[in-house]
């Protein structure tokens, strides 16, 4: 990612999360990737070739960011720097968020921010915030307010303070307000910055108007760029600039994901990247104040802007949702997990948020840290008929997702055991390269993330050993099936952002790699350490002291004894193909080598998925044409068949020329390759299958 190098403390390191788009209820002929789609089980097992908005919140997100030293990822967490593990300002925000004068009943205001505490839900509830801070968790009651009350409003000593209102008629939310405090420069003259690129949304600008500014004889005129203003002032006086943010979500007919600016009837969603205009140079870490006011008292507010030491990072990579959603929350070893939701799903809130609850509480045990507030908003969005879609994107301790309604929860299961997992891998094992470097150690930021998602979905128990090891041979079948399989490292960060195989490999191989060291770790030691081991060794010296990610694994792994130098070079840097030994995770089962055909579907996918399903590119030499699929047929749903498995009968529903049929064929390639897989041992029960579930989840 491409971050200035005075952020480079700060850089987020993970690569991009995708909506995924598919056609019936399968992803394989989406416009769009879903790496998740391509763990999760069967029925969305299958993943397209080519993302809908190629690293939608990459590239773009990433080039754009440098003007404003604001770096995104789709990924959560801080960056390799730790956050400090003494949240205490997770809760003074509640005084600094919501504006004193809303919601003085706090019995009437809804789920205000802040945590409503299930064993006292009328303390959780924020009430009168400037003049006690409404504690949620008796843990921290006293501690907190003492440190709240003891210190100053945040809003007076920060360097940015925003109050957000909305602006309404009647019961209708129109549009939101926004005021800016600041100290104008000595000069006289300050040039405001306006959300220019993020997220592959580009022209954000175009949903800020009506700037004004008051005091010290200013005024606001346009700068020289449409993404500019400039502020002329009393040299050195502190301004208030006002401005408006428009609804600008394209809905149904958005490319990519909603991250422009959504203000409903009833709703709003706001990432801080996309809203806030800042001067000209601000620092990632100048200090920031935020102040939410006069929202309707029957709203919900969730936001990760809960904590007094903001800075203006946090701001950028924030998001706040209001409205009709629903906040849920639970205490998770003293810390509140929230869940902000709305829409009707295929699952209830309280089944996602006790998932949610279930991977935090693994991946935080795993870890051996206390955990920290946590923020989950889910947002309902509309797709084109017969697609579904899911995604989302890492905030500063939020993850804002969304999905289509249909989608499967499995999905969002892995979705979320992933990004959360980030917190720690890399952020809190190792620090990542800067600038477009970064890519070179996505095998671990990414692939070992897959790994240890699906090894702590596996402690959590809300993955089965066959579900586990379904998701095993998924990427074991990808990867064999990959067409860059064996691309050098570098070929990786080159083309990361470009090429989408490209960008799928460090998934891939980072996962298998962890599976090979990890057997390496337990053989050498005839069980005794692993490559939890390892992990845990990087993130104690990590906090320790700070060094590159790489250096440290190389490190750790040396203190058990294996010098990793040697497979770091053949399997990473030069991309040599990774073959897992049979016993790789015994006692589950034995992993198998075969020889198959290479997987083709037999047309091209991405011009298919790129034109909402309409075929394009048949190749004449393969099955797909052989049974009668043309260009210019609309595919309506796979129903059978899988992105990858050319041992699987693809069977597509299409519309022909007005009539639909269903067109069947073997999507095998022209050439051949060896593919890997695991199979679990037959009848594992009682003790073995436990130690199977051991193995694959660890405990
Ligand atoms: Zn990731």
């Amino acid at each position: 990612m491409l971050v200035p190098a005075r952020s480079h403390s700060r850089v987020r390191s993970c690569a991009p999360t995708r909506a995924a788009l598919s056609f019936g209820g399968v992803t394989a002929f989406g416009a769009v990737e879903s790496r998740f789609a391509s763990i999760a089980p069967a029925s969305a097992k299958a993943r397209p070739e080519v993302p809908e908005v190629r690293g939608s919140e990459s590239s773009k997100g990433h080039l754009q960011s440098r003007e404003r030293s604001v770096t995104r990822t789709a990924c959560m967490g801080e960056s390799g720097q730790k956050p400090p593990l003494n949240r205490l300002g997770w809760f003074a925000p509640k005084r600094s968020l919501l504006g004193a004068g809303d919601c003085r009943d706090s019995r009437a205001c809804r789920g205000t921010i802040g945590a409503r505490d299930p064993r006292n839900p009328e303390r959780g509830v924020l009430g009168e915030t400037s003049v006690r801070p409404v504690v949620g968790f008796a843990l921290a009651l006293s501690l907190m307010a003492m440190t709240a009350s003891a210190q100053p409003s945040s809003h007076s000593r920060a360097r940015l303070a925003y109050t957000v209102r909305p602006l309404r008629n009647g019961d209708t939310l129109e549009a939101v307000s926004v005021e800016l405090r600041f100290k104008g420069s000595p000069t006289g003259t300050t040039v405001l910055d306006l959300p220019k690129e993020w997220g592959g949304k580009t022209k954000l600008y175009e949903a800020l108007s009506d700037f004004s500014v008051s005091g010290a004889n200013s005024r606001i005129q346009a700068g020289a760029e449409p993404w500019e203003r400039v502020v002329h002032h009393r040299a050195g006086a502190w301004i208030r600039v006002r401005y408006v943010v428009h609804h600008a979500d394209e809905g149904a007919a958005r490319q990519g994901n909603p991250y422009r600016p959504m203000i409903l009837r009833s709703r709003l969603q706001l990432l801080g990247s996309t809203v806030f205009a800042a001067p000209h140079k601000t620092d990632d870490a100048d200090s920031v104040a935020v102040v939410l006011k006069s929202f309707p008292r029957t709203w919900t507010v969730a936001s990760d802007l809960e904590r007094s030491d903001l800075t203006f990072k946090d701001l950028q990579s924030s998001i706040i949702v209001a409205g009709d959603f629903r906040v849920l929350t639970r205490i998770i070893r003293g810390a509140p997990l929230r869940l902000a939701i709305e829409g009707t799903w295929s699952f209830t809130d309280e089944e996602l948020i006790d998932t949610l609850a279930k991977i935090w509480t693994a991946e935080t045990e795993f870890w051996g840290d206390p955990t920290e507030p946590y923020l989950v908003t889910l947002l309902q969005i509309e797709a084109p008929a017969g697609s579904t879609s899911s995604g989302g994107t890492g905030r500063s301790a939020a993850f804002a997702s969304f999905a289509t309604s249909n989608v499967a929860a499995p999905r969002l299961t892995r979705m979320f055991a992933h990004e959360m997992l980030h917190t720690w891998i890399p952020n809190r094992i190792g620090a990542m390269p800067s600038g477009v470097s970064e890519a070179t150690e996505y095998w671990i930021s990414e692939g070992f993330d897959d790994y240890y998602a699906l090894r702590l979905l596996g402690r959590a128990g809300l993955w089965s050993p066959p579900e586990i090891v379904d998701a095993l041979n998924h990427v074991l079948g990808q990867y064999a099936a990959s067409t860059v399989r064996t691309v050098s490292n570098a070929r990786i960060a080159a083309e990361f952002w470009t090429n989408y195989p490209v960008q799928q490999l460090p998934y891939y191989r980072g996962l298998l790699f962890a599976a090979f060291i990890d057997y390496k770790l337990r053989k050498n030691s005839a069980g005794a350490s692993s490559l939890d081991d390892v992990m845990h060794v990087m993130h104690k010296r990590f906090e320790a002291a700070r060094q590159p990610i790489r250096e440290l694994f190389v490190s750790a792994l040396a203190g058990y004894g294996v010098d990793i130098q040697g497979d770091l070079r053949n399997y990473i840097d030069d991309g040599a193909a990774i073959a897992l030994a049979a016993d790789t995770f015994a006692p589950c089962g034995v992993i198998s080598t075969d020889t198959y055909p290479r997987f083709d579907v037999g047309f091209d996918l991405a011009a298919t998925g790129q034109g909402g399903g309409t075929v394009a590119g048949v190749n004449p030499g393969l099955a797909a044409y052989r049974a009668g699929l043309r260009d210019g047929m609309k595919i309506i749903a796979r129903e059978a068949g899988e992105t990858g498995n050319p041992m699987r009968e693809m069977a597509l529903r299409v519309n022909d020329n007005g009539t639909e049929r269903v067109i069947r064929y073997l999507p095998e390639g022209r050439d051949s390759t060896e593919v890997q897989s695991l199979t679990l041992s037959k009848g594992l029960e009682g003790s073995e299958l436990a130690a199977c579930a051991r193995r694959l989840g660890g405990v």
